[in-house]
């Protein structure tokens, strides 16, 4: 990851220790993420206490969720830096022109 927007050179890390708080979001994201693959396993395979179908899709979101790391850790790190720095159009437009 960049230590500065290629663009604009907004510095990412903020402070020291700034993306602690991204642990947070990816924490979120994943239990959305979750979520949203306990709901289409229900509908298309179906969950019961009768079999081991809770262990198929604890297995199955695990490797979902492994495989989707790089990317969340990533939209996780964009979304807080959301917080704190706000897009600003006009500056936006000023580089372009360069
Ligand atoms: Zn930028």
């Amino acid at each position: 990851m960049h230590d500065n927007c290629p663009v604009c050179k907004q510095k990412f890390e903020l402070e020291t220790g700034f993306w602690f708080g991204t642990g947070y979001v990816s924490y979120a994201l994943g239990v959305a993420l979750s979520v949203f693959n306990l709901i289409w396993f229900w509908l298309f395979i179906g969950l019961t206490w009768r079999d081991n179908s809770i262990m198929v899709w604890l297995a199955v979101n695990g490797v979902i969720l492994l495989l989707c790391q790089p990317w969340l850790m990533r939209i996780s790190r964009v979304i807080y830096l959301y917080f704190f720095v706000y897009y600003d159009e006009e500056t936006a437009s000023l580089l372009e022109e360069k």
